[in-house]
């Protein structure tokens, strides 16, 4: 194996130790509203995980849980609730939610300037056009992950394989305003192993088990793995085969312990950079 091993667990505990130290130096502590809907058994544990790491980094997190069959009227009354309050500075929904909820409508309740997960329309749009927003947690944990691994993106060939709103848009975005020349791949791509060939840096977010081979890298580029998927034998793996991938490229993003943990550190920092902007009386948004 060759390629460098970019370790997302270490650049996410100096990314909340930073936050911490920041947290702490504040006269109040920042408030996240985390909100799950229902039983959804991985989102409860995304939810006490995101809970837990505010707590830890001294933001006051609240886990508001309803039940699966809350009215959408009456989350939309609860988002209200949390916009109106000045001790939250960052809301959270919990996707997915249950089929009865329109999500979008959900997450367009919710304030611009407490969107700390960056879903809202008018960050998404910001992000697009490369003003001050909130983006989402992913793809910027993917940016800051590129950042500490010091990977230069002026000009670099990059390709997203993937293209959600969650991850492989707003990821375009990003690396286009950080001056990548971007392509971007989805399910109607022809030729996808050529397309990933031709790329200096690879970010994937497709949600199928190691479906990049190790002959669709270029010798020396760097792969981000995004994907996070449970085998039937139980084995955590990536959208990447972590080991032939790794043998041909010059840096590479392991799963678990690559992008996952940077995502809660980017909620963490999206917070804290909410909480600074709204009660220093200037909104980000
Ligand atoms: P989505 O299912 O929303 O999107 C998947 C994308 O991949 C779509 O654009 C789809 O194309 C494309 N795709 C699917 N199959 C293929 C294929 N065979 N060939 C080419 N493209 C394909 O997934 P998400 O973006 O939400 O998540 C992607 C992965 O990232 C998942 O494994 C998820 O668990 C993980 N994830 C990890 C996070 C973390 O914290 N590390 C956070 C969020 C997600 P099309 O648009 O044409 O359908």
């Amino acid at each position: 194996m060759s390629a460098r091993i970019i370790d997302g667990r270490a650049a996410a505990a100096l990314l909340r130790a930073q936050i911490t130290e920041q947290v702490a130096a504040l006269h109040y502590r920042p408030g996240l509203a985390v909100v799950l809907v229902g039983e959804n058994p991985a989102s409860a544990v995304y939810v006490r995980n995101k809970d837990r790491a505010a707590n830890a980094v001294g933001i006051a997190a609240e886990t508001l849980r309803l039940p699966a069959d809350t009215a959408e009227a009456d989350l939309l009354e609860l988002v209200a609730r949390l916009n109106a309050d000045p001790e939250i500075d960052g809301i959270l929904v919990q996707l997915p939610l249950p089929a009865h909820i329109r999500p979008r409508a959900v997450l367009e309740a919710v304030d611009p300037a407490k969107d700390v997960d960056g879903f809202h329309p008018v960050n998404m749009g910001r992000l697009l056009d490369g003003l001050a927003s909130f983006a989402p947690c992913t793809p910027l944990g993917v940016m800051k992950l590129l950042a500490t691994a010091e990977l230069p993106l002026t000009g670099a060939r990059a390709l997203v394989l993937g293209r959600s709103q969650i991850v492989g848009k707003p990821m375009a975005a990003l690396l286009t305003n950080a001056d990548a020349t971007v392509t971007v791949a989805h399910s109607r791509t022809r030729d996808l192993a050529a397309e990933c060939r031709r790329a200096e840096l690879l970010v994937v977010a497709v949600g199928r088990p190691e479906m990049v081979r190790g002959d669709w890298i270029a010798p020396g580029a760097v792969v981000i793995d995004v994907g996070i998927n449970r085998l039937p034998d139980g084995r955590l793996v990536g959208d990447v085969a972590f080991a032939e991938c790794a043998a041909r490229a010059g840096a590479i993003t392991p799963v678990p312990g690559g992008v996952g943990p940077m995502t809660i550190a980017c909620l963490l920092e999206n917070t804290l950079e909410a909480a600074r902007h709204r009660r220093g009386g200037f909104p980000k948004i």
